[in-house]
């Protein structure tokens, strides 16, 4: 068996890619996904059109490779994090539309939480701050909102999941019901340090056991695809949540690794080996993966607003047609001419958790063009990204040496080499830029012996470019000290 089927499932469209044993795409195919904003911060997706749409685009990944279930040694799934699914056991059936992992709904409810005092318990036990994010209060609003849903959930008839669980279920007939320590980390129901369920915040949360999946490590067989979906039946035997699959994508497997993903907003996660590191300022603890039982935890920051700045020079202000046009328009000047963007569109994250504050251009003059403004937003993704590594060294005893990357906005090399130049690390950006899609299949691999180890995914080759340090001393502390001088003018607004 040659191949690897690996499924990421994301916020806005279902992929497949295939890989071969060089770790390299041989196809890939991608379906958009439907949005519902059924209320204004409600955001749901329906659970049947992502299975749906993720069983199409694996087909259609199959054909396109002339490929057939027999070639395939395993499959593998990253997933779009937190969202929540509920189903009837019996019908598979959805109760309802998923609820996706930026749906505000359950923010008061979060907020009662917070003014009870159970902050410091769910960091404690979960690792994360209580937030509508995670899937732990979507799940109770279902348990509330839905009727008749409790009592059938009480004996197991209805079932929770988050996507790879939903997905898992589905392609193994309705035989499977599973997460992995990534995705369950991530509910604010899992205890961390335990590795279980926690029993004082499912009471809490009036949550019944009975509808939860079992937990299992990231790479092993969970069960086998019913020959309704591929033909022959196929070995599911890897998952991680989008975020930790890109960590594992990017072979960060050593305590102390970084990778930052540059999508709409971005995503930092530090390998921090076989010990939880309790997260301060904002940022989180979460696990990384869990292999034959061994669990690596991670640290994880983000910044809420990376690319949308740049979207947002697109949309709102018609600065530039494409994305791509703000590298070259950036480079046409040497510097911002002393203007600052803050886009803090959504608030201030960490290190600041300030939701109120508004986003800021400072220093302009009668000087200031549109280069300067453009150059300034992207700077902004630079800075933000500093602020979040820097608690994240503050945080943990680890030297941060490089920083791995991908995402989107990862394609603008004016953006790479100013964050080398802004952190003093060397930036290390692969060409196959697909690196959740990769963990996922590593993890899947490892897991059937189609790749022995992580020394041997570490030998697969690939090429990178790098972006190495080349900013004075002076001159980086000076550009700081301004970005610190325009968050504050930021926060006074
Ligand atoms: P997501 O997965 O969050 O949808 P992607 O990884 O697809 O994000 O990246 C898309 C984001 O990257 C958009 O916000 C877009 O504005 C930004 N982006 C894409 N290309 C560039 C570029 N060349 N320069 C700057 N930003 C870019």
């Amino acid at each position: 068996m040659k191949y690897i089927l690996s499924l990421d499932q994301g916020t806005t469209s279902s992929r497949a890619i295939i890989f071969d044993k060089n770790g390299h795409a041989v196809s890939s195919a991608q379906k958009e996904l439907a949005q519902y904003y059924p209320k204004a911060g409600w955001v749901e997706h329906d659970a049947v059109e992502i299975w749906a749409s993720q069983i199409g685009v694996a087909k259609e990944a199959m054909q396109k490779a002339g490929i057939e279930a027999g070639d395939i040694a395993s499959i593998g799934i990253a997933n779009q994090r937190e969202t929540t699914v509920v189903w009837d056991k019996n019908t598979g059936r959805p109760v309802c539309n998923a609820i996706v992992w930026q749906c505000k709904r359950t923010a008061g409810k979060c907020s009662g939480l917070i003014d009870k005092g159970y902050g410091e318990m769910f960091q404690n036990k979960t690792g994360l701050r209580i937030d509508a994010y995670f899937s732990a209060t979507k799940l109770a609003w279902v348990l509330e909102n839905r009727t008749g849903v409790r009592s059938m959930a009480e004996k197991g008839e209805v079932l929770f999941g988050t996507v790879e669980t939903w997905l898992i279920w589905n392609l193994t007939g309705g035989r499977i019901h599973v997460t992995d320590y990534s995705n369950a980390s991530r509910t604010m129901l899992f205890n961390i340090h335990t590795l279980d369920w926690d029993d004082d915040i499912l009471k809490l949360l009036n949550i019944p056991r009975a509808m939860l999946p079992q937990v299992k490590p990231s790479s092993v067989i969970y069960g086998y695809s019913v020959p309704s979906c591929f033909g022959g039946k196929i070995a599911v035997s890897g998952c991680a949540g989008d975020q930790q699959a890109a960590l594992f994508g990017q072979r960060c497997y050593n305590a102390g690794d970084v990778k930052n993903t540059y999508g709409t907003g971005a995503f930092l996660l530090m390998n921090t080996g076989n010990q939880p590191v309790k997260s301060e300022h904002g940022l989180l603890t979460t696990i990384a993966w869990g292999i034959d039982e061994k669990i690596t935890y991670a640290l994880e920051g983000s910044v809420f607003i990376a690319g949308a700045a740049v979207q947002w020079l697109r949309d709102e202000m018609g600065l530039v047609k494409d994305a791509s046009e703000t590298e070259a328009a950036a480079l046409s000047v040497e510097n911002t001419n002393g203007v600052y963007f803050v886009p803090a569109f959504v608030g201030l994250g960490a290190p600041y958790w300030n939701p109120n504050a508004r986003g800021t251009i400072t220093g302009l003059t009668r000087g200031s063009n549109r280069s300067h403004i453009i150059r300034a937003a992207l700077e902004s993704i630079c800075y933000q990204t500093a602020e979040v590594m820097s608690i994240m060294a503050d945080n943990s005893s680890f030297d941060i040496k490089d920083i791995r990357v991908d995402g989107g906005a990862s394609g603008n090399n004016f953006i790479m080499q100013f964050q080398a130049d802004i952190l003093n690390r060397r930036i290390i950006r692969p060409e196959f830029i697909e690196t959740t899609a990769l963990g996922a299949a590593f993890l899947a691999g490892l897991a059937v012996g189609f790749w022995q180890n992580a020394d041997e995914l570490c030998s697969l080759e690939y090429g990178s470019d790098e972006f190495m340090p080349d900013m004075e001393e002076g001159v980086r502390n000076k550009l700081l000290q301004g970005w610190l001088n325009a968050v504050k003018q930021t926060i006074n607004n």
